[in-house]
């Protein structure tokens, strides 16, 4: 027998999937590590700390299977995206904490390159929103902030890296410094349409090349591993961030297939195919996966709508309100009543992400009379994280163009029935929940299969994915419409609270 390690470094956990060739998981381990918040905003990770809780999964999900490295066939990887790591080529030592993607210490700067005018030109090259969620400002500030490290990135002495890449060097012994397109159309210094660093974004930024990892295919033997790590050495062939990966291990291979992924925040990903689409409706572009030519993993691009708080607003249901005691409490509860009662909350604690992306908004509950009870706004939370990925659903018909027939939904909120049902009904089309909860290490897995003919292509893992449960819509189109032009109503209301 032999199987597909796939790495899944995450944002608060590393964790390790081992998978057979029907696509199941046989073994896995998982370790949490430390989040740091030094001042307020700021959000780092200690990236020695990533790489030893990863190496120690890895091996420990290989002791747990009785699997031996001469049993992998290959490696994939898939990462916490954004997130910035330098580090010094001769030591292998990060120069400083790694500074994730949930961090605002560069506000500041993308405030000033916007008054500057050159949100634009970010946007037209990158496809993204210029914010400080990306890498690109990230990596200006340490180079700025960490003593001698301009001076010293000049000279060629360190090297720039999202976790992908610092992975790699690690798991190569050194050897290797590169990223894939996926991760590197998270960085800002991207160029969508070339595929490669822009000269105009590094010198934007004021980032030397020097710094940065070759580009290279998300799919193909890209890397070895260092054989002093798993006793032998494993050919590292599919790498990708976590929400394209979780996209390919939906097995969204046709343009116009979507998924959405349920956790803290919401990611929806749509394949638009091998051009990238420029989103008129404040959606992000991006690259999805680059392998060989005339593949399922072909060059393909997505577009990508973030919803900031999913599952974040049942665990203030929880700790806030502490309505309920646990998270999957909800669904009787919400479940307790026919409907909100006319009560809309519009969770923008941190502001509003896609498509309104207003920083300013600020949650908001309306529509409350005697009558209202927590059972109402219960239903009222499930029923906003359904109409927020409704807008982003319908953004990214309207952009690409392609209608949606359905969604494949997956992440720890969607084994919510009831969340799950009030989509189906918001959307108008079926929900479609998958078998293999473990998306994103499978999507991973499936690039390293792939490239290593461990799976014959998009045909074999089409039919390897199965759907536990659809969720068909019962709502009437009036019904649909009145409820979500009431929940846009309310979302103006939360708008530009904050000042
Ligand atoms: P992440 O990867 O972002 O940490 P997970 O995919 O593990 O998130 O999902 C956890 C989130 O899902 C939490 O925010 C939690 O509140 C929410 N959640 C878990 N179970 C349920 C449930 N049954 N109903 C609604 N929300 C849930």
């Amino acid at each position: 027998m032999d199987y597909i390690l796939s790495i899944d470094q995450g944002t608060t956990s590393s964790r390790a999937v081992v998978f057979d060739r029907a696509g199941q998981p046989v073994a896995m381990a998982q370790r949490e590590f430390a989040q740091h918040f030094p001042k307020p905003g700021w959000v780092e990770h200690d990236a020695n700390e990533i790489w030893h809780t990863q190496l120690a999964v890895m091996q420990e999900a290989l002791a747990k299977g009785g699997i031996t490295a001469s049993q992998l066939r290959a490696i994939g990887l898939t990462n916490q995206r954004e997130t910035t790591v330098l580090w010094d080529r001769q030591t292998g030592e990060p120069v400083a904490p790694a500074i994730v993607w949930q961090d605002r210490r560069t506000v500041a700067h993308c405030e000033a390159l916007r008054a500057a005018g050159r949100a634009d030109l970010v946007a037209r090259k990158t496809g993204l929103v210029l914010d400080a969620y990306f890498s690109g400002t990230k990596l200006a500030w340490l180079l700025d902030h960490v003593p001698g490290a301009r001076a010293r990135a000049e000279r060629g002495e360190l090297a720039f890296g999202t976790v992908d890449s610092w992975l790699v060097w690690k798991l190569t012994g050194g050897r290797v410094h590169a990223t894939e397109p996926s991760n590197a159309s998270r960085t800002m210094l991207f160029n969508l349409k070339t595929g490669n660093w822009d000269p105009q974004l590094l010198s934007l930024l004021n980032i030397p090349a020097s710094v940065l990892p070759r580009i290279i295919p998300s799919c193909g033997v890209l890397a070895e591993t260092d054989a002093a790590l798993l006793g032998q050495s494993v050919p590292i062939a599919g790498w990708a961030g976590d929400q394209q990966a979780a996209l390919f291990g939906q097995a969204c291979f046709a343009p116009g297939m979507a998924k959405n992924t349920y956790g803290t925040g919401c990611f929806m990903l749509m394949n638009t195919g091998d051009q990238p689409v420029v989103s008129r409706h404040r959606l992000l572009s991006t690259a999805a996966w680059q392998g060989p030519e005339g593949s399922e993993r072909a060059r393909a691009y997505a577009l990508e709508g973030s919803v900031f708080m999913a599952g974040a607003t049942v665990q203030w249901l929880r700790d806030g309100l502490q309505i309920i005691q646990s998270a999957p409490e909800i669904e009787a509860l919400a479940a307790s009543v026919p409907d909100t009662g006319d009560v809309f909350l519009v969770p923008a604690f941190a502001g509003l992400g896609a498509p309104d992306w207003d920083g300013q908004a600020r949650g908001t509950l309306l529509g409350m009379t005697r009558g209202t009870s927590r059972a109402h706004i219960a239903r009222a939370a499930l029923e906003a994280i359904a109409l927020q990925t409704a807008d982003v659903f319908h953004a990214m018909s309207a952009d690409s163009g392609l209608p949606l027939q359905e969604l494949r939904v997956d992440g720890g909120a969607c084994r919510n029935n009831l969340l799950m049902q009030i989509q189906a009904d918001v959307l108008g089309v079926p929900v479609v929940r998958s078998q293999v909860t473990e998306t994103t290490a499978l999507g991973a897995a499936y690039l390293a299969g792939l490239a290593t003919g461990y799976w014959s292509g998009a045909a074999e893992i089409s039919a390897q994915w199965q759907e536990e449960r659809r969720f068909e819509p019962q709502w009437t189109a009036t019904q649909r419409q009145d409820r979500q032009a009431r929940w846009r109503q309310a979302v103006d209301r939360s708008r530009n609270w904050a000042t």
